[in-house]
């Protein structure tokens, strides 16, 4: 067989095994929308909507693998070979699964014919999952993932340079020390446009689109998670302001966010209130200072990252009552001066504060996640998001918000993945052990086959959800629920690559990746926050992910 023969076999046998798994799944989803009411009776079945959710994300992104390879033929040899391994994973679990429980799943022979089976046999062969290692250890982890977009494309080259010379060079000490991030490296990060990478051009932005976000927030993360995270929080609050905010407000400050003036901190999760964000407690009291109207801010936040550093925070408050759940708070944007330390105390003239402390984490350093506490602190009734019509409305423009949150930390994901790949396969090469580099021993190949798969189905679940959020916009900014779906999947899914990869990498390293001054060790200790923020992964299996598919979203 000649290798071209080779390469369209690898992606036509992707093709049949993604349909087969296709097929299969939206008969699980279909049994399991049955068993819960169209997923009214969730929490009952809890366990199986978590698997359904995760089969369905697997499945996605094997399509979207897949797909991609189809698209250039030929182009990325390694990735071809990569959907088939992916593919043949895929089928694997759902019929893991269904063989647990057959009535559960209701796959029944979707994934019993031959050629099924010996499609699956051939991906997930020790043969051409270590061909694969072999092949992704001599380009050392290094991927040539094709971008169709050629600004996606240059601006990719753009920041692995901008991130070799401005961020690697600080990002191990950076971490160590706990140091916030250098304001000369966010000024020369806005001067790049990166604030405004989501802004429409006429609000001062760089409106690159979301592929291009994806590809610069990879590029920057993989140097350091927290300089590839600077941007999630402005994303945040851009998609909220864009979605639910006056176009006064949308003049007012989306400019200011774009041109970097203004870093944002996003205030959802309280002391007692994490997933239950419709819970909230926080308290604004509609009142007046030195004549002026507006709200007074009373109650804690927690984990409220970069708040000390933010001139301006995103939060979540109650104007309704406690019995109007979500329907009674609101989105404001709170003014405050930046402060670099671990603590801060703010007075106000009114006689308001803000109070915050750091909370000591073990990685996602340089930017400090603090808890506050708020007294009576004033903000001016304009920076309620959306105006009179946005009071009780800011549960769901925050939600909106999240879906480029949850976007964006796919693209954080990967690049931290990606480098934990690439760290990889550098000190297998490099490191001998029994006469031989460990990267010739078959289990190391085998290894950094699958790792190297499951980060470049990661990526183009990243891509995919990016292209969609895109075309939804154009549609219409405002109906985010198959966007959120799409932007979820891929958080859930390479949150998780990213932790299993690190590890795998810093077990590579023997125990020389136990050592603080490797990188590879922040990269484990990075990764494990992935799946926590921005709705926790359980949260997004059951309340998003599922509940969208069993609702036949
Ligand atoms: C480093 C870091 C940075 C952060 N940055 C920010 C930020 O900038 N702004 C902000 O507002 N927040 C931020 N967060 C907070 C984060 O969003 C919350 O931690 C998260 O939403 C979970 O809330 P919680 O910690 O209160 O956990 P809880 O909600 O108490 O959940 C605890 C566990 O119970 C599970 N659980 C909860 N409800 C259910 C259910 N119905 N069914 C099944 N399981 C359930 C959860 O999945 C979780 O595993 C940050 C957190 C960290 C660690």
């Amino acid at each position: 067989m000649t290798t071209q023969q080779a390469k369209i076999e690898n992606v036509a046998a992707a093709r049949t095994l993604v349909d087969a798994a296709r097929a299969a799944v939206d008969r699980a989803v279909a049994t399991a929308a049955e068993l819960t009411d169209a997923g009214k009776a969730i929490d009952d079945h809890q366990a199986h909507a978590e698997r359904i959710a995760q089969l369905a994300t697997f499945v996605r992104a094997a399509e979207e693998l897949a797909s991609y390879c189809e698209r250039h033929p030929g182009a990325d040899p390694t990735a071809e070979a990569q959907a088939l391994a992916f593919a043949a994973d895929v089928v694997q679990k759902l019929r893991t699964a269904n063989e647990a429980a057959p009535e559960l799943l209701g796959i029944g022979d979707a994934l019993a014919g031959s050629e099924v089976l010996d499609l699956m046999r051939a991906g997930l062969s020790d043969e051409h999952i270590g061909s694969i290692g072999a092949q992704v250890l001599e380009s050392r982890g290094a991927h040539g993932t094709v971008l169709d977009d050629q600004i996606a494309a240059m601006t990719r080259d753009q920041f692995r340079a901008f991130a070799r010379t401005e961020i690697i060079p600080i990002a191990q000490d950076m971490h160590r020390e706990d140091h916030l991030v250098p304001e000369e490296l966010i000024g020369k990060m806005a001067d790049l446009g990166l604030f405004g990478s989501s802004i429409p051009e006429r609000y001062g932005g760089t409106e690159m689109g979301y592929l291009t976000m994806c590809v610069l927030t990879e590029e920057l993360s993989a140097a350091s998670l927290v300089c590839g995270s600077l941007i999630t929080r402005s994303e945040i609050l851009t998609r909220a302001l864009i979605q639910g905010g006056t176009e006064e407000q949308r003049e007012t400050w989306l400019p200011r966010i774009a041109s970097g003036e203004l870093i944002v901190g996003i205030c959802v999760t309280e002391p007692d209130t994490g997933s239950d964000v419709g819970s909230v407690q926080c308290k604004a009291t509609w009142g007046e200072m030195d004549g002026q109207e507006g709200y007074f801010i009373d109650g804690a936040k927690a984990w409220a990252t970069f708040a000390g550093r933010a001139n301006i925070l995103a939060l979540l408050a109650r104007t309704g009552t406690p019995e109007e759940g979500g329907r009674g708070l609101s989105l404001f944007i709170v003014p405050k001066d930046a402060h670099t330390g671990h603590s801060f105390e703010q007075g106000q003239e009114g006689g308001g504060s803000i109070t915050g402390t750091a909370n000591p984490t073990p990685g996602y350093r340089g930017m400090h996640s603090f808890t506050l506490g708020f007294d009576h602190y004033f903000v001016p009734e304009e920076n309620v998001v959306g105006g009179e019509e946005g009071l009780g409305r800011g549960f769901y423009m925050q939600m909106g918000g999240f879906s480029a949150g949850r976007l964006q930390t796919g693209a954080r994901a990967t690049g931290v993945a990606q480098a934990a790949l690439e760290k990889a396969c550098h000190y297998a090469l490099d490191r001998k052990q029994f006469a031989r580099p460990i990267a010739d021993f078959q289990l190391t190949q085998h290894k950094i086959g699958r790792m190297s798969t499951h980060v470049a189905a990661g990526r183009h679940l990243t891509h995919g959800a990016a292209r969609f959020m895109q075309a939804d916009d154009r549609v219409s900014p405002t109906t985010p629920a198959r966007a959120d779906l799409e932007a979820s999947m891929c958080k859930l899914f390479v949150s998780d690559v990213a932790i299993w990869v690190s590890q795998e990498a810093q077990l590579i390293h023997g125990g020389w990746g136990y050592s603080e001054e490797d990188p590879v060790a922040r990269y484990v200790v990075d990764a494990l926050v992935l799946p926590i923020y921005e709705g926790t992964k359980p949260i997004l299996e059951l309340k998003v992910i599922a509940r969208q598919l069993l609702a036949g979203g």
